[in-house]
């Protein structure tokens, strides 16, 4: 993971760059995106930060995310419920496991990903220009609660 306050300070930076007001409300929903513990949804972000800014709809939450999006400064997790789920900490394409019952989601991190790119470059001779890694399972909380 990727310290938060310094995603925090370069989301913040770009979107100034960008010429884009910089906001309490859009401060609190990049705070949280920086961190993206558990990798949130709009409706988490929104959850989180409701009390803070009353007037605040979810929509601006979704409009501001859509913004950090097309800057490349948030991953976005779409499922086919779709349920997205986003990670403002780590904007770039990386391998996730999901549990298929709490919906939790963690970064696995394992080295053995690390080259995976480059060599599935070399074994299709494409150009790789994204990917998508999932993992479904159960996480251990869960297994737990099982009976
Ligand atoms: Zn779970
Ligand atoms: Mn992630």
């Amino acid at each position: 993971m990727i310290e938060s306050k310094k995603r925090f300070e370069i989301i913040i930076q770009k979107l100034r760059d960008e010429g884009h007001k910089i906001t309490p409300q859009r401060m609190a929903i990049v705070k949280i995106l920086s961190k993206s513990e558990n990798h949130p949804s709009v409706e988490d972000i929104y959850d989180q930060i409701k009390e803070d800014f009353p007037t605040m709809s979810l929509a601006t939450v979704y409009r501001n995310i859509v913004l950090i999006k097309s800057l490349g400064e948030v991953l976005e997790l779409g499922f086919p419920d779709g349920s997205n789920r986003y990670d403002g900490n780590k904007p770039y394409p990386h391998p996730h496991v999901v549990c298929i019952q709490c919906k939790k989601i963690v970064d696995p991190d394992l080295g053995s990903l690390d080259n995976m790119t480059e060599e599935v470059a070399k074994e299709t001779e494409f150009k790789i220009l994204n990917h998508r890694l999932d993992f479904f399972g159960i996480c251990k909380r869960c297994q737990a609660k099982k009976t």
